[in-house]
């Protein structure tokens, strides 16, 4: 069989990122493998674009990265985007509970994590050892994941200031698969604001709906 890539360094990267064309008609063995994985990523390549097919253990992403081909490949197509949760919305108390924790610091910044046990499938917070925190900035020690449990939501918060992704976010969230929320105006009369996206494949990803169950209007 004659190889991807004569340096086995090379080779390696690319079997890391594998890259599947779609078949024009039936379906592909590979494709679905990787598409029901427990962790994987890979690219599917089709007449109508470039999906980054993402797994982990509690997410399933397909997103396309690239504009769709203008040159004709005889190829199926790569089919429709989607970010799904497979460990499930998590449950609404848990945002109030984090939201207390967050308006307990202000006026200095904090921060949360909520974590999922793919064993038991139940989420849990923890909380940081932080090493400064003033209103605008925060520098933490992350803790240490326990076998089984999983990162879902990187949480913090901008206490006053407005909810948003700074510089230092984007460089915090930039390798990551995870949900990254900032919740921001804690204590502001109408109430806090959040900001939410998804960081997956070196992307920045808005997200359909906030990942909390019943949030009422979460935006
Ligand atoms: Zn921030």
């Amino acid at each position: 069989m004659t190889m991807l890539a004569d340096d086995a360094t090379a080779a390696a990267v690319l079997d890391s990122m594998p890259c599947y064309p779609v078949p024009p008609f039936g379906r592909s063995p590979v494709i679905e493998a990787l598409r029901s994985s427990r962790v994987g990523h890979g690219l599917a390549i089709g007449k109508d674009g470039v999906m980054l097919i993402l797994r982990r253990p509690w997410l399933a992403l397909d997103v396309p990265i690239a504009s769709p081909v203008a040159g004709y490949l005889p190829y199926g197509s790569i089919g429709a985007a989607r970010a799904e949760l497979r460990c499930g919305l998590v449950p609404h108390a848990f945002h109030d509970a984090i939201l207390g924790h967050l308006l307990g610091k202000i006026p200095d910044e904090a921060a949360a994590f909520i974590r999922w046990n793919e064993a038991t499938r139940e989420f849990a917070v923890a909380y940081p050892d932080i090493d400064e925190a003033t209103p605008t900035r925060l520098v933490y020690r992350m803790p240490r994941l326990p076998p089984d449990w999983h990162m879902v939501c990187d949480i913090h918060s901008h206490a006053r200031g407005r909810a948003f992704f700074s510089a230092t976010d984007d460089a915090d969230d930039a390798h990551a698969t995870k949900i990254s929320i900032v919740f921001g105006r804690l204590d502001h009369p109408d109430g806090p604001t959040m900001a939410a996206r998804l960081c997956a494949g070196g992307m920045f990803l808005s997200l359909p709906r906030g990942p909390f169950a019943g949030a009422p209007d979460a935006d």
